[in-house]
């Protein structure tokens, strides 16, 4: 039997992207596809979803969501069903999902998120008629509170689904204090430490942890490192006390999207066997980001300019990799100092270092498609998905041993260069020393061309599409379901 799951997440791809919780959202429903289940997207209504989804049938409404009208929309992800929470003083507004245009948080966002998960309450519940559900997948914080609502004020009448909650990213936990609370239309059982209540405050993160059936976090590597303090950040407690129902599950790609034998982004598809085609794509590179041209080894970053990316450190070593004969091309944003770390470093290697700030989906496919290794040098990364589509585009990652960088990348170190099974290089610690050395080593590798093609055609046949990853998630489902019948 078909299973039914309400995949309710804040962003998805091909509506709306900050990163890459939106690849996963949107590529799900196509992985569980070919597993046997149902998946409906629910997003919230922010003008550029619902621009996208244009006339649209209103399926339910509500006087009253956490104080405001709203009402669903139904529409199509792809080939596959999505709701769309439509509540103009929630979403009506220009700027990001999460912040103003200026990148300041929205002051509601609790109130909008908390109303968000509400209504995937209802909806999982039986709210709208001719559209159950067996189970509810939540992601990040701005879903935490969904089982909570599931279990501390479910519909009236409704339907009793179990509930999973995917971690993302540790580090953005939903916490508010706990005058929010009375509004969130919660029993006062929900206040306690075993609730929803988390450091004296209100965690959406935390609440969805402590009250979901299952724990997903996005690889295995970092299901493990979260029940340390230092990548917990506060919640490793959680984490602990529920360890038997925390799943590390890595993430795939989606190959419809990211192909470059197809990608019409690319100057130049190429393949595994036909790698000279990408010199193509490195010319492009190299026009678009005012580099000189040449055939040295050409760096790219596709980031959030953050320091869980590593980017402050990456700046300072900027310098060492032009000395020996690199050159940069970097697309990202974020924090506003690091930028100017790079424009900085652009105005000094002319020529050598190109910057874009902004974000800039068919840009980020042509640097894959034309580098020759993207540097990731994160503090910590749950999965991480531009080390997947390096790999898919031989566009070798440079990376830090942790999370899903370490569960993905082989080291080209000299044991798995000499079984040939290197895929990129990593580095133990994410400081000025090791990402200077891992910078030397892929310039090294770089110029001993056969060695370096190896680990591209390498690169290129590990296979992280959705395949293992998505039967993960049905089997869970299954597990989950079956116990609650
Ligand atoms: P995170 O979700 O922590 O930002 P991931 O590596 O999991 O990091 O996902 C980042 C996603 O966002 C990838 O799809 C990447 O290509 C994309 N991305 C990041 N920065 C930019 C940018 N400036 N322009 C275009 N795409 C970007």
């Amino acid at each position: 039997m078909t299973m039914k799951v309400l995949s309710v997440a804040s962003e998805a791809a091909g509506l709306v992207k900050t990163g890459g919780l939106a690849d996963v959202a949107g590529a799900l429903p196509a992985a569980l596809a070919a597993q046997g289940v149902e998946l409906t997207t629910f997003v919230p209504g922010y003008p550029a979803v619902l621009a996208k989804l244009g006339k649209a049938k209103t399926l339910h409404t509500w006087d009253a969501l956490l104080g405001t009208p709203a009402r669903l929309l139904a529409g199509k992800l792809g080939d596959h069903p999505l709701l769309v929470l439509d509540a103009t003083a929630l979403f009506a507004r220009e700027g990001g999902p999460y912040a103003d245009a200026s990148g300041r948080d929205w002051d509601d966002n609790w109130r909008r998120f908390a109303a968000f998960a509400r209504a995937a309450a209802d909806i999982a519940g039986g709210a709208v008629k001719g559209r159950s559900f067996d189970l509810v997948h939540a992601h990040d914080w701005q879903a935490g509170l969904v089982p909570a609502y599931l279990r501390f004020a479910p519909f009236p009448g409704g339907r009793d689904v179990p509930s999973v909650i995917t971690i993302h990213n540790m580090a953005f936990q939903g916490y508010y204090p706990a005058d929010i609370f009375p509004q969130l239309g919660l029993t006062p059982e929900a206040w306690t430490v075993d609730g929803v209540e988390a450091y004296g405050g209100v965690g959406f993160l935390k609440a969805g942890m402590q009250l979901a059936d299952a724990i997903t976090t996005v690889s295995p590597t970092y299901a493990g490192e979260i029940r340390s303090a230092q990548f917990g950040m506060g919640l490793e407690g959680v984490v602990l006390a529920r360890s038997p129902r925390v799943h590390g599950i890595l993430n795939g790609i989606d190959t419809a999207e990211w192909n470059p034998a197809n990608d019409p982004h690319l100057a130049a598809g190429f393949t595994a066997g036909k790698l000279a085609a990408r010199r193509k794509n490195k010319r492009a590179v190299e026009q678009a980001f005012g580099l000189d041209r040449s055939d040295g080894p050409l760096f790219v970053v596709i980031s959030r300019m953050t320091w869980q990316k590593g980017m402050d450190v990456l700046a300072g070593v900027l310098d060492h990799l032009v000395g020996i004969g690199g050159r940069l091309a970097l697309l990202g944003a974020g924090d506003a100092a690091i930028e100017q770390q790079f424009l900085a470093a652009a105005a000094r290697h002319p020529g050598r270092i190109g910057v874009r700030i902004g974000y800039d989906e068919p840009a980020a496919h042509g640097l894959q498609g034309g580098g020759d290794a993207i540097l990731i040098p994160s503090r910590f990364e749950p999965c991480g998905l531009t080390q997947l589509y390096g790999l898919a585009y031989a566009c070798v990652p440079v990376v830090s041993r942790t999370g899903g960088l370490a569960d993905t990348v082989i080291d080209a170190n000299p044991a798995a260069l000499a079984a040939g099974v290197a895929t990129g290089i990593q580095m133990n610690a994410v400081s000025h020393d090791a990402l200077t050395m891992a910078v030397s080593r892929a310039v090294d590798l770089y110029a001993q061309g056969p060695v370096w093609k190896r680990l591209q055609t390498n690169a290129m046949k590990a296979d992280f599409s959705w395949g293992a990853s998505g039967a993960a998630y049905a089997a869970l489902y299954r597990q989950l379901i079956e116990e609650q019948a």
